[in-house]
């Protein structure tokens, strides 16, 4: 009997470095990894609106404050198959990456305005969309000075570029397709102006409130009978209000005043007398969520989502914090967007949000 113990003792010693040695050597490494790899591509390229359809996919909900769940600002609008990206804030490639969306659909970038959490990534764009199967140069529509925005950044990528072609081959990347091109979106009225008419797909730049930063857009996308709203940065905007009537989505900013001021006092305690006082001077140019609720209710929206917002929440109570008093105002028809969300509103004018992954 004790033999008989003794023998399935050894026998399961045995199993166990068998195991153990099977499960570390260099071919189950590979094959494991091949098994992980082949289940990732299996899953299919998003598709993110049906040709009758506008969409928007929040690309980054975030601000400059690190965040590692938020990029920086960044919204996908997909009108039918092809897509615009309004602002590329620094992660916003990462997630796009990530998500396996068909970056070679993308027809258009629109810029609000220059602060870097919106412009960081357009060099990314440039090249991951030239990969993707770009064929043209991409246009890239904002305020004036969008000019030298888009300079700086081909001439930070031409050896990049130049670098890629020679080791892929022109046909592969073709040198001609890469460039971004400045188109200057001047406001007729000081207020709004038709910023892209093509394809069915109507853009109206629409003048905000974010000075010192002269002009701000936000902008409208109209199409086949349906409409979205990206507010840009901006303080509480009348313009933004008229110019969002019956829009069937706004997508506007959101900055807790009450909860940046905790952080003020929080940053001012520990000696970050630099970083308080930047906290203390964005109060001026944001919007709180309750104000961006007031503003949807003018302005009749059926949808209100909040994006770019400040500060850093990251857990459920700060998020509750955050949306404290918002309900009072807009009982109906509001979200706090995070990266991934994406908004349809469909053919029959019904609006559906999901996750793009
Ligand atoms: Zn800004
Ligand atoms: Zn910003």
């Amino acid at each position: 009997m004790r033999r008989g113990i003794w023998i399935a003792l050894g026998v399961v010693a045995v199993l166990i470095v068998a195991g153990y040695v099977t499960l570390h050597s260099p071919a189950v490494d590979v094959w494991i990894y091949k098994r992980v790899a082949n289940a990732r591509m299996d899953k299919p390229i998003p598709t993110l609106a049906a040709p009758d359809e506008l969409s928007a996919l929040l690309c980054g909900t975030g601000s400059p404050m690190p965040n590692p769940d938020r990029a920086a600002n960044c919204t996908l609008i997909a009108a039918g198959d092809k897509y615009y990206v309004v602002d590329a804030g620094q992660g916003s490639d990462k997630n796009f990456l990530t998500w396996r969306i068909d970056l070679s659909k993308v027809a258009g970038v629109f810029i609000t305005h220059f602060h870097s959490d919106h412009i960081a990534e357009l060099g990314e764009l440039r090249l991951q969309t030239w990969v993707a199967g770009r064929k043209e140069p991409l246009k890239v529509y904002g305020p004036p000075g969008i000019e030298d925005v888009v300079n700086g950044f081909n001439l930070a990528y031409k050896h990049d570029a130049e670098h890629r072609v020679a080791h892929h081959g022109a046909k592969f990347l073709p040198p001609d397709a890469v460039p971004l091109v400045a188109v200057v979106v001047p406001l007729h009225d000081g207020k709004a102006a038709t910023a892209f008419d093509q394809d069915g797909l109507r853009v109206t730049a629409i003048k905000v409130k974010h000075d010192p930063v002269v002009p701000a857009y936000g902008y409208r996308f109209d199409f086949k009978g349906h409409s979205i709203v990206v507010s840009g940065d901006t303080a509480p905007s009348e313009n933004l209000m008229l110019a969002s009537k019956g829009a069937d989505v706004l997508i506007h900013e959101a900055q807790s005043a009450e909860l940046v001021n905790v952080l003020h006092d929080a940053l001012a305690a520990h000696g970050q007398s630099r970083t308080a006082q930047i906290t203390h001077d964005i109060l001026t140019y944001h919007t709180d969520p309750k104000d961006a609720a007031k503003i949807a209710n003018e302005a009749h929206v059926k949808l209100l989502v909040f994006s770019h917002v400040i500060p850093v929440l990251g857990f459920s109570i700060a998020e509750r914090a955050f949306m404290r008093g918002v309900s009072d105002v807009r009982p109906d028809g509001v979200k706090l967007g995070h990266d991934g969300m994406v908004i349809t509103v469909k053919a029959d004018g019904t609006i559906d949000t999901s996750d793009v992954n």
